[in-house]
Protein backbone atom coordinates (compact mmCIF):
# COMPACT_ATOMS: atom_id res chain seq x y z
CA UNK A 1 0.00 0.00 0.00
CA UNK A 2 1.74 3.31 -1.33
CA UNK A 3 2.16 5.75 1.53
CA UNK A 4 0.29 9.05 1.19
CA UNK A 5 3.04 11.73 0.97
CA UNK A 6 1.11 15.12 1.96
CA UNK A 7 2.57 18.04 -0.03
CA UNK A 8 4.85 20.24 2.39
CA UNK A 9 3.02 22.33 4.45
CA UNK A 10 4.75 24.49 6.27
CA UNK A 11 4.42 24.06 9.95
CA UNK A 12 3.56 27.99 10.51
CA UNK A 13 0.46 27.39 8.38
CA UNK A 14 -1.76 29.52 10.14
CA UNK A 15 0.39 32.18 9.95
CA UNK A 16 1.39 31.92 6.13
CA UNK A 17 -2.49 31.95 5.75
CA UNK A 18 -2.44 35.37 5.17
CA UNK A 19 -5.21 36.63 3.23
CA UNK A 20 -5.03 36.77 -0.55
CA UNK A 21 -6.80 39.34 -2.86
CA UNK A 22 -7.04 40.10 -6.54
CA UNK A 23 -4.27 42.15 -7.39
CA UNK A 24 -2.70 43.65 -10.74
CA UNK A 25 0.64 43.23 -11.88
CA UNK A 26 2.86 46.96 -11.46
CA UNK A 27 5.42 45.69 -13.86
CA UNK A 28 4.82 48.76 -16.73
CA UNK A 29 3.03 46.89 -19.53
CA UNK A 30 2.27 43.81 -17.46
CA UNK A 31 -0.73 44.32 -15.27
CA UNK A 32 -1.87 41.16 -15.22
CA UNK A 33 -3.81 39.94 -12.87
CA UNK A 34 -3.20 37.67 -10.04
CA UNK A 35 -4.29 36.10 -6.29
CA UNK A 36 -1.19 37.93 -3.84
CA UNK A 37 -0.76 38.95 -0.60
CA UNK A 38 -1.77 42.72 0.13
CA UNK A 39 1.35 43.63 0.27
CA UNK A 40 2.62 42.26 -3.09
CA UNK A 41 3.31 44.08 -6.31
CA UNK A 42 4.04 41.65 -9.24
CA UNK A 43 2.56 38.92 -10.81
CA UNK A 44 4.36 35.58 -10.43
CA UNK A 45 6.47 35.93 -13.04
CA UNK A 46 7.46 39.63 -12.15
CA UNK A 47 7.86 39.04 -8.76
CA UNK A 48 11.46 37.60 -9.66
CA UNK A 49 13.39 40.37 -10.02
CA UNK A 50 15.04 39.43 -13.23
CA UNK A 51 11.85 39.41 -15.67
CA UNK A 52 11.68 43.56 -14.08
CA UNK A 53 12.80 46.05 -16.36
CA UNK A 54 15.16 47.85 -14.72
CA UNK A 55 14.15 51.06 -14.49
CA UNK A 56 16.37 54.48 -13.06
CA UNK A 57 14.60 56.10 -10.33
CA UNK A 58 12.11 57.79 -12.62
CA UNK A 59 9.22 55.80 -12.59
CA UNK A 60 7.13 58.32 -14.26
CA UNK A 61 5.58 59.30 -17.27
CA UNK A 62 7.61 62.15 -18.26
CA UNK A 63 4.70 63.49 -20.46
CA UNK A 64 2.42 63.47 -17.08
CA UNK A 65 3.89 67.07 -16.27
CA UNK A 66 5.34 67.93 -19.33
CA UNK A 67 4.40 67.91 -23.12
CA UNK A 68 6.46 67.58 -25.48
CA UNK A 69 6.36 70.40 -27.74
CA UNK A 70 7.80 69.57 -31.55
CA UNK A 71 9.70 72.68 -33.29
CA UNK A 72 12.20 73.26 -35.79
CA UNK A 73 13.75 76.27 -34.14
CA UNK A 74 17.86 76.87 -33.86
CA UNK A 75 17.81 80.10 -31.71
CA UNK A 76 16.17 80.33 -28.17
CA UNK A 77 13.06 82.03 -28.85
CA UNK A 78 9.99 83.19 -26.41
CA UNK A 79 7.16 81.12 -26.60
CA UNK A 80 3.52 81.69 -25.12
CA UNK A 81 1.70 78.54 -24.03
CA UNK A 82 -1.31 77.99 -21.44
CA UNK A 83 -1.92 76.14 -18.37
CA UNK A 84 -2.92 72.97 -18.36
CA UNK A 85 -5.30 74.14 -15.48
CA UNK A 86 -5.94 76.90 -15.26
CA UNK A 87 -5.34 78.75 -19.10
CA UNK A 88 -3.34 81.07 -17.76
CA UNK A 89 -0.80 82.06 -20.38
CA UNK A 90 3.27 81.95 -19.36
CA UNK A 91 5.95 82.11 -21.39
CA UNK A 92 8.48 79.46 -21.81
CA UNK A 93 11.70 79.66 -23.36
CA UNK A 94 12.05 77.04 -25.93
CA UNK A 95 15.75 76.27 -26.87
CA UNK A 96 17.01 74.21 -30.00
CA UNK A 97 16.42 70.59 -29.87
CA UNK A 98 14.58 70.23 -26.66
CA UNK A 99 11.35 69.25 -27.16
CA UNK A 100 10.21 68.76 -23.47
CA UNK A 101 8.15 71.39 -21.78
CA UNK A 102 6.57 71.74 -18.53
CA UNK A 103 2.15 71.53 -19.29
CA UNK A 104 1.36 74.04 -16.31
CA UNK A 105 2.45 77.36 -15.23
CA UNK A 106 4.57 77.85 -12.73
CA UNK A 107 1.67 77.96 -9.95
CA UNK A 108 0.28 74.97 -11.43
CA UNK A 109 3.86 73.17 -11.78
CA UNK A 110 4.07 72.64 -7.91
CA UNK A 111 2.81 69.33 -7.29
CA UNK A 112 1.22 70.73 -4.11
CA UNK A 113 -0.81 73.53 -6.14
CA UNK A 114 -2.42 70.71 -8.34
CA UNK A 115 -3.75 68.50 -5.97
CA UNK A 116 -5.53 71.64 -4.33
CA UNK A 117 -7.14 72.17 -7.35
CA UNK A 118 -8.50 68.86 -7.57
CA UNK A 119 -10.48 68.94 -4.34
CA UNK A 120 -12.42 71.87 -5.39
ZN1 LIG B 1 3.64 40.84 -14.28
ZN1 LIG C 1 -2.05 77.14 -13.92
Amino acid sequence: MPRIVLARTSKRNTKNNVEHVIKFCKEGGCGKEYLGHRISKYCEEHRNPKNRVKKKVKNKDITEDNRIFKHKFTRTVDVEFYCDICNEPFKLKIYSKIYIYPKYCPFHRIEHNRKKEDLS
